[in-house]
């Protein structure tokens, strides 16, 4: 899923636990794809681009037991949780469980549209899951996480511009899920650390845009449930 629709999972657990800070909510939501893309770089965990590089289902995620198990999710989750409380104290208990819960939406909502690539624990043999829309339906698995996104915003009652970025996000990527329209994606063709480094990006800079609009509400006094 991108990362967009990841951080919007952080607005259900803004309204749900308003004593947790957005940007951690963000941040934890997609935790395991920084790991991703960090085990990515050093060569720990695989990619593979292949040439043409022309839609999502060219992107084939081969190793990434560590980041993206359920097994290791758990654990992840669990950490950074336990990492908060202890950081934070008992006072905090809620902030730590829902910046657990944020991390461990992410292989929630990645099992919903990734092709089977997303396995029960890091050990060799385990099963693969993950529903194949990405490998065969990318435009529908845009639509319905799309959908996941614009979902958040309305739990959330965001504002109109929160409600646009995530539209606008979600539309700007359709090259990027269609095979038949190509921007220029067929330069990351073969280069899967390059691929790593743009969702990177591509992470940092809707996570900025998602904190700052979502900081803003249409209902005045909703205002301080966002601070
Ligand atoms: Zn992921």
């Amino acid at each position: 899923m991108q990362a967009i629709n990841h951080a919007a999972t952080a607005l259900i657990l803004k309204r749900k636990f308003p004593s947790a800070p957005l940007m951690g909510l963000i941040l934890a939501t997609e935790a395991v794809e920084y790991l991703w893309v960090g085990l990515n770089i050093i060569g720990v965990e695989k990619t593979i681009v292949d040439t043409p590089m022309k839609s999502v289902a060219d992107v084939h995620l081969v190793h990434m037991p560590f980041s993206h198990s359920i097994a290791t999710s758990v654990i992840i989750a669990a950490l950074v949780g336990l990492i908060v409380f202890w950081r934070s104290g008992k006072a905090a208990s809620a902030v730590s469980i829902a910046i657990g819960l944020g991390v461990f939406s992410h292989i929630v909502l990645d099992l919903l549209v990734h092709a089977p690539d997303i396995a029960l624990t890091p050990l060799i043999g385990s099963p693969k899951f993950g529903t194949g829309l990405y490998s065969n339906l990318p435009l529908p698995a845009l639509v319905l996480e799309t959908l996941w996104g614009v979902f958040c915003w309305y739990y959330y009652r965001g504002s109109k511009k929160l409600l646009g970025l995530i539209l606008a996000l979600g539309a700007a990527s359709i090259p990027i899920y269609s095979a038949a329209i190509n921007i220029g994606e067929a330069a990351l063709s073969g280069h899967n650390v390059i691929f790593a480094f743009v969702i990177m990006g591509q992470m940092v800079a809707t996570s900025a845009l998602v904190w700052i609009f979502a900081r803003e509400k249409d209902d005045q006094a909703a205002i301080q449930a966002a601070v």
